[in-house]
């Protein structure tokens, strides 16, 4: 029997909210969103035809609150609920909540959820049907003196896993004997702490592995596809980082062998709707068909499911809202074929010179390559708010073979603009390009290994300074003379701070036009035919004459004015204190350190007397939810300390003196 939905709601947020609705819109059904204090204004509000706020900010007021998404459905009138990932997407009982209110649930039923809940259960399962799974042990027994000789049994190096975890928690990789017992302990509570089980299951932890998985899809007459595999090895303690489909590397024979196990895993439960079947394959040789097994299923849309979309052609949440309806699926296995290579990047407001620390504040700009699929909940003038998962955008590339795709994604993310939050962007960008990755070699273990380089940060060109330069003086050559002459002087002084460190420069038009900027009195570059366009900036530069884009945007950090621009791929900020603050000149001496902004000290980490080191971190300020490092713009003696831990500060005063340098 098919129903028809003329109304349904997202009970989720963000870019898959949006996501959602993108489809539901296309299909010519309304949409309903829901949304917590925080979320008020978020994209996905607007885009929706109606909006229910269902409580305070914190998901387990609002987006985990099963019966005001259920109340909220009611009172507007949808015919379904789409539950999008994370929050309430596997949760069997949330399911059975919205059947018993006489509406559809758009996903599996609430029984497949529960025969894959659990990973140990799960594998059991899969055993029974024949499905290859990592060896292990996922009995009912806890003792850890039991689970200590199973680990011994299995050999070393071993997987703890919590069997309810997710998102990579609840995990410990344990190398040797010794180390057992007490990572026992801490998976265990991390179970206990984040998904309120502690019960765990011990698994051979696999070399070289590589994380390739299978989407499938049912209906409710028996009918399961597959639309291929995805590899996502690119992960950072056990989360993905960038994924693509199809899986480099992969022979037509290992590709049934895989893709059979998982249509057969979704048969075994009756599958209906989309789900993901995760494997684990050793990745130390080419792949094999006896060299996978099965980790775990999802039985929701994956986070990277765009790249299927993008190599199959079909739309998943389509197909999930038709097979909610009661619709068969809408291609036999026949008619799917894979089309190019794809890629998804997830872009995070986090900080990879900073332990990944996620990262918070306004957007006060965010702008992306129009020559890829970016996913997005988010626009300019959005605040990524500590409730949240902080993921800002999913970057998708689609292209006829893999190299292509794969540059397709560098450039898109070097042309990804951000301004007010840190991102993984450039880190991204340089994953992207690593050897490993674009030959196609690589395994779950690459980014670990080669952390250092993937997170080195890229310094400023001078062409960043001198366009930043250009920005904060508001030069604009298009504005016959005007602009020239509101600089007046053909000479300017710019005291720029550039992650805390002074970086004064001076600007001089030249009689023909072109722009020189110099730094510790030598010129460091001349750009000749400036073209101003918006935030849009290029001009010529070097031996060559070769020209060089920009984009630049303007921000504020307290009092003083945040250039950042956008040049060769990398973004750099360029922070300029206010001159009426009288900040100015302070930042030209290296005795001191001023507050960039005015905010709130949150850290010390010295007193006076303190020998620290050039670059040292001095203590930590927070502004707008964004934490910024205060560091020795030299090295020597800290002979004052002007503020405490909790005061507020006004930006430009000083926080720091150190003792005058002795003359040489
Ligand atoms: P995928 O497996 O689809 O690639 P992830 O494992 O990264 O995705 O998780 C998808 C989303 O669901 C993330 O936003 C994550 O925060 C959330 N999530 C995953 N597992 C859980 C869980 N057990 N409880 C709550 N949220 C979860
Ligand atoms: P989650 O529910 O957190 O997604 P998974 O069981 O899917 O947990 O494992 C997460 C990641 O951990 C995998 O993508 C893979 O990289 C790694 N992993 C899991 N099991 C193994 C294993 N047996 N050997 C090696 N790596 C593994
Ligand atoms: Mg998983």
């Amino acid at each position: 029997m098919t129903k028809t939905f003329s109304k349904i709601l997202i009970a989720n947020r963000g870019e898959i909210a949006v996501r959602v609705i993108r489809t539901a819109r296309r299909m010519g059904i309304a949409t309903v969103a829901v949304y917590s204090d925080a979320d008020e204004k978020a994209l996905h509000v607007s885009l929706a035809d109606e909006a229910i706020q269902i409580g305070p900010s914190p998901v387990s007021e609002s987006y985990l609150v099963a019966g005001r998404i259920i109340e909220a459905a009611k009172a507007t009138g949808a015919q379904a609920i789409h539950p999008g990932y994370g929050f309430l997407s596997e949760n069997p009982d949330f399911v059975d909540a919205v059947e018993s209110a006489g509406l559809t649930f758009i996903g599996p039923s609430s029984k497949a959820i529960r025969a894959m809940g659990l990973k140990d259960a799960a594998k059991d399962l899969m055993a029974t049907a024949g499905v290859p799974v990592v060896p292990g042990y996922q009995g009912k027994s806890q003792d850890p003196d039991f689970l200590a000789a199973e680990a011994h049994r299995i050999g070393y190096p071993v997987l703890i896993k919590a069997r309810a975890g997710g998102g990579g928690k609840g995990m410990r990789m344990v190398h040797a004997p010794k180390d057992f017992a007490e990572a026992l302990q801490s998976a265990r509570r991390e179970g206990q702490a984040s998904f309120g089980d502690p019960h765990v299951l011990i698994e051979k932890y696999v070399t070289a592995p590589r994380h390739i998985e299978v989407q499938v899809f049912g209906d409710n007459y028996g009918g399961v596809v597959h639309l291929f595999e995805r590899d996502c090895s690119l992960q950072r303690r056990h989360q993905k980082v960038i994924e693509e489909a199809p899986a480099p590397g992969m022979s037509d024979a290992v590709r049934s062998a895989m893709t059979e196990a998982a249509v057969m895993a979704a048969r075994a439960i009756d599958y209906s709707g989309a789900g993901t079947i995760e494997f684990i394959a050793d990745g130390s040789g080419p792949l094999r068909e006896d060299g996978f097994w099965f980790m775990e299923m999802n039985t929701r849309l994956q986070v990277e499911h765009p790249v299927t979309e993008a190599i199959t052609g079909v739309d998943l949440v389509e197909w999930q809202i038709r097979v909610a309806a009661g619709e068969r699926l809408p291609l036999r296995q026949e008619n799917l074929a894979i089309n190019g290579h794809a890629f998804e990047a997830r872009l995070y407001a986090e900080d990879p010179a900073n332990g990944f620390l996620p990262a918070t504040g306004m957007l006060e700009h965010l702008s992306f390559s129009d020559t890829a699929r970016n996913d997005t909940g988010v626009r300019s003038g959005d605040a990524i708010s500590p409730f949240y998962d902080p993921m800002i955008a999913k970057i998708i590339t689609h292209d006829a073979d893999r190299n292509s795709s794969r540059r397709a994604l560098y450039q898109a993310l070097r042309e990804t603009h951000v301004v007010g939050t840190a991102t993984n962007a450039e880190f991204l960008a340089a994953l992207t390009d690593h050897v490993g990755f674009a030959t196609g070699h690589f395994d779950t273990g690459l980014i670990a290994r080669d952390l250092d380089a993937l997170i080195a940060e890229t310094p400023p060109s001078d062409a960043h300074v001198a366009f930043a330069a250009i920005a904060a003086l508001g030069l604009d050559p298009q504005a016959p003379r005007q602009g020239w002459r509101l600089w007046g002087k053909a000479a300017q002084e710019l005291n720029f701070m550039l992650n805390g460190t002074p970086l004064p420069c001076r600007v001089v038009l030249e009689p023909d036009g072109s722009i020189t900027v110099h730094r510790d009195g030598s010129n460091v570059i001349t750009l000749k035919d400036l073209a101003i366009q918006g935030a849009r900036m290029s001009a010529r530069t070097g031996p060559t004459n070769a020209q060089i884009n920009a984009t630049a945007r303007r921000a504020h950090r307290g009092t003083a004015r945040l250039i950042s621009v956008l040049t060769g791929g990398v973004a750099c900020e360029f922070l300029l204190p206010d001159a009426r603050s009288g900040s100015a000149a302070l930042v030209d001496s290296s005795d001191s350190v001023v507050a960039p902004m005015t905010g709130t000290v949150i850290a010390l980490d010295v007193a006076v007397g303190d020998q620290v080191a050039q670059g040292a971190r001095l203590g930590v300020m927070e502004a707008m939810k964004m934490e910024t490092s205060l560091v020795a713009p030299r090295s020597g003696t800290v002979s004052e300390v002007l503020c405490a831990a909790g005061d507020a500060v006004e930006g430009g005063a000083i926080l720091f003196n150190l003792e005058a340098e002795a003359p040489t």
